[in-house]
């Protein structure tokens, strides 16, 4: 990432992950297509989509950049079959280059093609363990590791494999797998990364059963959001429709309560709710945490939206674009010069100062890791005439890092490590800061849903440093894992 794509101090993103089970469909991977394309937001790094005729042959394209750049007309025209499953890319574990672009595929015992989200704490163990069976690996990355595992078993068909391999995988896993007659999907047993079913209806044929990583996938394709994949459940699409097997019951869970703060788009379902009014209700809660004399509050865009509007809401104060965000600098390699440099956020950001000017403004956002950017958010304010900035934020501080798929830094970049909120407000140069506690984050999650359930069944370790799951060596302890590059066999 440069200087430029880099511009939101926020955790990185992860992967996104989508498979069809759809004989009789004429264009599976357009389908996994605009499915990517909606899952977009969860990986920016690189695109795939794996294919396959009933019987097959499998085959994938996969490269670096946007789903939109990846492919073309051309490209989806190639991937004929009646099965197909896709990938978008950011990097946790295993570095950014083409070898780990996914969807991989293995040609072993089993041939497969592979899409993974998360990340497995005990990948160097399990490196280590099949060095010297003489199976090569290409990528550096941990979910080939689940892809090796699975061809070479010993097992007869793709169920029987992952029913073998799941006990030995540990760490965060939403994986979607295709062979050459059915595509399954497994959820680690804690379900730490998201992973839900959707259905295709038609009253002229079969329900077509797909799985992606959020239900707003579902909803550009005309899909049904049915449910999500159990924690240590695999579900099955294939001739039979769509088959569940329980492979690793009854551990703790914990999902990712990261997810319906910042990762999910809002249009997702988790949990049963829409993330949008969730994360309205966190600006409802912020408000009622820490209210303050104000005039108007803002978000940065996007990610402080809807918090924002929450807040305005119950503080009944006026709600207005503080900032104009161009769009269209997502992602460039071109760095600026040194006078351009300077005012580098400009480029993403722009304030009004017809709405700042004078103003004691309340700005919202979503989250704070390293704190390099929000002190030139406060200073452009501040120039363009705001009279007070202060600052609310709908989440905890952040303060360890995630072992489960998100990049989150090093525990000594976090601008919270060590530090009270009192000295990250003037740091920040704020007039006041307050993070929305974790019990406010847990409120406006569950909304007195007992079923979503509060912190015994959600991971929040990058606020309150309690890992549901750790390694079980040194090698692959929390903190040894941390910035990881499994070698390449030979
Ligand atoms: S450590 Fe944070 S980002 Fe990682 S899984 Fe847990 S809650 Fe999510």
């Amino acid at each position: 990432m440069t200087a430029l794509a880099d511009h939101r101090d926020g955790p990185r993103d992860e992967c996104g992950v989508f498979g069809v089970y759809a004989p009789g469909e004429p264009d599976v991977a357009r389908l996994t297509y605009f499915a990517l394309y909606a899952l977009q937001h969860r990986g920016q790094e690189s695109a795939g989509i794996a294919t396959a005729p009933l019987g097959g042959p499998l085959m994938a394209i996969r490269e670096q950049g946007l789903v939109s750049q990846v492919f073309d007309e051309h490209m989806l025209r190639s991937l004929i079959g009646d099965l197909a499953i896709g990938h978008v890319r950011y990097s946790t574990t295993g570095s950014s280059h083409w070898e780990n672009t996914q969807p991989i595929v293995r040609d072993d015992n089993l041939t497969l093609a592979l899409a993974h989200n998360g990340n497995l704490i005990n990948a160097v163990e399990l490196h280590s363990e099949m060095l010297g069976e003489d199976v090569p690996f290409r990528s550096t990355s941990d979910s080939e590791i689940i892809a090796a595992l699975l061809a070479n078993c010993g097992a007869e068909d793709i169920e029987q494999a992952v029913a073998q391999v799941m006990p030995r995988l540990h760490g965060a896993f939403s994986t979607v797998v295709m062979t050459e007659d059915r595509v399954v999907a497994f959820r680690d047993p804690h379900g730490l990364r998201p992973l839900s079913v959707g259905v295709i209806e038609s009253p002229d044929s079969a329900p077509v059963y797909c799985v992606a990583s959020e239900s707003c996938a579902f909803d550009l394709l005309g899909a049904r959001y049915l449910r999500d994949v159990e924690p240590g459940e695999m579900v099955i699409l294939d001739a039979s429709g769509l088959r569940s097997r329980m492979v690793a019951p009854g551990q703790r869970r914990a999902f990712c309560v990261f997810e319906y703060i910042y990762f999910a788009r809002p249009d997702s379902r988790m949990g049963g709710q829409r993330l949008q009014t969730a994360r309205g209700r966190m600006g409802e809660i912020l408000w009622r945490e820490a209210p303050v004399d104000a005039d108007v509050v803002i978000a940065i865009p996007d990610s402080g939206n809807a918090a924002a509007r929450g807040l305005a809401r119950a503080a009944g104060l006026r709600q207005d674009d503080g900032f104009i965000k161009n769009r269209y600098v997502a992602r460039t390699f071109i760095q600026p010069g040194q006078q351009l440099r300077k005012n580098g956020l400009r480029l993403k950001f722009n304030p009004l100062p017809e709405v700042v000017e004078g103003q004691r403004l309340i700005v919202v956002d979503d989250s704070i890791v390293r704190g390099n950017t929000m002190p030139q958010i406060v200073k452009m304010l501040r120039d363009a005439g705001a009279a007070e900035v202060h600052l609310r934020i709908s989440s905890p501080p952040i303060k360890n890092p995630c072992f489960y798929g998100i990049d989150m830094s090093t525990r000594e970049e976090m601008v919270a490590h060590n530090r009270s909120v009192e000295d990250i407000a003037k740091l920040l140069d704020a007039d006041s800061l307050h993070y929305l506690s974790l019990d406010g984050v847990y409120e406006a999650v569950s909304a007195g849903d007992a079923a979503v359930g509060g912190r015994e069944s959600h991971c929040d370790a990058c606020f309150s440093g309690d890992y549901p799951l750790v390694g079980s060596s040194s090698a692959t302890d929390k903190f040894a894992l941390e910035r990881t590059e499994l070698p390449v066999l030979q």
